[in-house]
């Protein structure tokens, strides 16, 4: 069993051909509502891989909140862990202006999963295999979940995501840390290869089409991406990240789950939206032939 305690958004895009100036009211061309949520996003990755996976977070009393929950309980992730807090959904707010965007999230309910939520969730966590973080939930709780996991000695991933909530004590409290290039950079101020040598087996570092690089104690190993054309990258790491899990559940290597989450997140960039491409094991197994 995975566990995935982080975020459920809905992300609300507006596509137009104005950015509104202060006061003024415009016309845009197209809005469109798509769950979201780096939380959610890695859970639904990994359930269409067939991963056996439980989602602890929050959403609101609300509509959105009704329509994230059912969601996610479509694709197969259990929900139980999941509350409904007084507080508004969480909500991505996007703005696409040619290839320009301005986004403005408020965390609302994701920001209630607090200890008590864990606390009152241990049982789930402690039937894991592995948990899953990111960092779209308080800081203060991602201290109690590491704190858990340890004592129960439940292995972690971290998505450093945003890498600004990003703290360096957490490090040697982590299995796997996955941040891709630019999070790297953020964390460590110094270039990947530098941090990898520090880190061996332990940073797995996305690097977009190029694929994804850790060091194994001896050297770097890249693991090379699949060649594709690309048509939306949005949740490419979220993609990586669950393909990532579900092959380490799976008990392979890390090269040989760099491979498939390789495979896997190059086939959701085919495709619009983050969970749009995610792609179902009879495709990942299908490229990797
Ligand atoms: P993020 O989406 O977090 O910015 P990356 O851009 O590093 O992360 O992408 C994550 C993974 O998605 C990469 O390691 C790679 O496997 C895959 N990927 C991303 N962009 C492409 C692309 N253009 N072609 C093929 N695979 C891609």
């Amino acid at each position: 069993m995975i566990t995935i305690i982080g975020s459920i958004n809905m992300d609300i895009a507006i596509q137009t051909d104005i950015f509104p100036k202060q006061g003024e009211t415009v016309l845009g061309n197209l809005f469109t509502t798509i769950p979201g949520g780096k939380g959610a996003n890695q859970a639904v990755a990994a359930a269409r891989l067939g991963s056996n996976v439980q989602m602890i977070g929050a959403v609101g009393q609300d509509a959105f909140g009704n329509e994230l929950y059912m969601n996610l309980k479509n694709e197969n992730v259990h929900v139980g862990g999941i509350q409904k807090t007084n507080n508004s959904t969480g909500i991505a707010n996007i703005l696409l202006h040619n290839n320009d965007n301005r986004i403005i999230v408020v965390p609302g309910a994701n920001f209630d999963v607090d200890q008590k939520m864990i606390d009152d969730n241990m049982e789930l966590i402690q039937q894991s295999s592995l948990v899953m973080l990111q960092l779209e939930i308080p800081v203060e709780t991602i201290d109690y979940v590491l704190k858990v996991c340890e004592d129960l000695a439940i292995p972690v991933l971290l998505n450093p995501a945003p890498a600004a909530n990003f703290k360096n004590e957490w490090i040697d409290k982590v299995t796997y840390l996955t941040p891709n290039e630019t999070e790297c950079e953020v964390m460590f101020g110094e270039d990947y290869e530098t941090v990898l040598k520090q880190y061996p087996n332990k940073i797995i570092v996305t690097l977009g089409g190029e694929g994804a690089a850790y060091f194994d104690g001896n050297q770097i190993i890249k693991v090379s991406g699949y060649k594709t054309k690309a048509v939306d990258t949005t949740g490419a790491g979220d993609t990586f990240n669950g393909a990532f899990a579900h092959a380490i559940i799976d008990g392979k290597s890390i090269e040989e789950a760099v491979q498939f989450a390789n495979v896997t997140a190059s086939l959701s960039v085919e495709k619009f939206g983050a969970q749009g491409g995610m792609p179902r094991i009879e495709e990942v197994l299908m490229r990797l032939e």
